[in-house]
């Protein structure tokens, strides 16, 4: 079986399914029935490397449970294969014949157009399944207005929000729409991070021109996270230059990013005007009834049936963040599947109750954050909160302050707060200095994701 695993990813994969079959005969007794049928039969392994494998679960409810009865799942899989795996679940559903018929030819006609380097879309990304309210009607209207014209209106058009608002859902659907509509239309949906690392390989490959005439000749450009650009000063050059070019030559640009092009740093002043001078929206948390449609939306498309005052009671549960809400719908769904539970608003209370009690106990506040970075570093609280100045100290609370902006999601402000009462532009200074830090130190990189992963884990000092 090793043997077989070391082969490519092919033959991984064939070695993995062939295991999988047989895993699943280990994992049958362990399990109740009907959760055996509805959620470890309809999972598949869909891709595998050496000594990694992801498998696809029929369902969000499904990839819910697989999560549960991981101890169960692991073993198994690992006893068949024959070696430790590094298993990954995801949600991907088997499609039946005619479906996947539709779905290649699509994928055929849309392979024409997608251009090489892009990003592949979510087919569940569409308009069609994003739910539209007043904290998200203008960005949706322009969003409708860009794809079914792209390079003639809102150009360039800038999308911001914080997280889980829908920023990558609207970009996607703005892909897809117009490719639908435009056929020749060449579409590049590319992440922040993917242009740097796409340019950073080019640079070391001797491939600049290259890159060049990629991108140079692209008519949708969607970017996604632009944030994660704030790094290499060549970077963000080779951007500048190709959003110039592109502009030049009426090519739609789309760019996303968790703060608005006011926000920006100081040293992104021309950056700043460029994007302004198209289209900004931004993406405001759901208000109720948009919470509320958002969850009937999700419960049909898993064909749950449950009752309004439910959805009510869960939406008013979970305030902001669609991602959240969309987790707890699924956590709530597969506590009621799981334990036979009568879908009520008793339950949704119970349920969600101890999820929200669990998180707000992980919860992690920037003054935790403090106190770990205090710790990795050997610096005092009072000398990262303080007002020193000296170059390690700076960095060190930099640090900090980064860490509180990826981990708790707080607003700058709060975070200024907590760092004895720095104003929000210091904050977003420090934010900004440590991402392009870590771009270029893979030493420093390497502490600060020790630290966060420790943080994230709740080792906390
Ligand atoms: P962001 O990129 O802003 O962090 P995403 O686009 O990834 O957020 O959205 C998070 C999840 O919430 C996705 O599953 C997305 O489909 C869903 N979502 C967000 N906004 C909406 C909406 N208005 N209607 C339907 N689904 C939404
Ligand atoms: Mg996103």
């Amino acid at each position: 079986m090793d043997e077989q695993l070391r082969l490519g990813d092919n033959d991984a994969l064939v070695a993995v399914k062939r295991a999988w079959d047989k895993a699943l005969a280990l994992m049958e007794p362990e399990v109740n029935r009907p959760s055996f049928e509805s959620f470890v039969k309809t999972a598949h392994p869909v891709a595998a490397d050496d000594g990694a494998c992801t498998i696809g679960a029929q369902s969000e409810l499904g990839k819910v449970f697989l999560e549960k009865y991981y101890h169960i799942l692991k073993p198994a899989l690992e006893n068949c294969v024959g070696k430790e795996l590094d298993i990954t679940i995801v949600v991907a559903p088997k499609q039946p014949a005619k479906a996947r018929a539709v779905a290649v030819q699509e994928a055929k006609r849309a392979s024409n157009t997608v251009t090489s380097f892009s990003q592949p879309f979510n087919d569940k990304y569409t308009f069609a399944t994003f739910v539209v309210g007043s904290c998200n009607r203008m960005a949706h209207a322009a969003a409708k207005a860009v794809a079914e014209n792209p390079g003639t209106a809102y150009n360039p058009f800038f999308l911001y929000g914080g997280p889980g608002l829908g920023k990558t859902h609207l970009l996607q659907a703005i892909g897809q729409h117009a490719m639908f509509k435009h056929p020749n239309l060449r579409v590049a949906y590319v992440s922040g991070e993917s242009f740097t690392s796409h340019y950073v390989t080019a640079i070391r490959e001797q491939r600049s021109e290259d890159f060049r005439q990629k991108y140079r000749n692209i008519d949708l450009w969607l970017l996604d996270d632009i944030q994660f650009l704030t790094g290499k000063e060549r970077t963000k050059e080779e951007f500048f230059h190709t959003f110039n070019a592109l502009q030049q030559m009426n090519k739609q640009i789309v760019l996303c990013s968790d703060r608005s092009p006011r926000d920006l740093a100081p040293a992104e002043e021309r950056l700043k005007t460029r994007f302004e001078s198209g289209l900004v929206a931004d993406l405001a948390p759901p208000d109720i009834e948009t919470r509320v449609a958002i969850l009937q939306r999700k419960a049909k498309a898993e064909h749950a049936d449950i009752p309004m005052p439910v959805l009510e009671c869960v939406a008013d549960l979970i305030p902001t963040n669609v991602r959240a809400l969309e987790g707890a719908l699924v956590t709530l769904m597969a506590y009621s599947s799981l334990m036979k539970a009568n879908m009520c608003e008793e339950l949704a209370k119970e349920v969600l109750g101890r999820y929200l009690a669990e998180k707000k106990y992980s919860e992690v506040t920037p003054e935790a954050i403090i106190r770990a970075v205090s710790h990795g570093f050997s610096v005092s609280v009072d000398d990262i909160i303080g007002a020193k100045r000296d170059k390690e100290l700076a960095l060190v609370r930099h640090i900090a302050m980064f860490l509180a902006r990826q981990i708790t999601e707080c607003p700058l402000q709060k975070i200024g707060k907590a760092f004895g009462g720095k104003n929000h532009a210091s904050v977003l200074h420090a934010v900004n200095r440590v991402e392009s830090l870590l771009l270029e130190d893979a030493e420093l990189r390497a502490k600060v994701d020790e630290l966060s992963q420790g943080i994230r884990s709740g080792r906390l000092p």
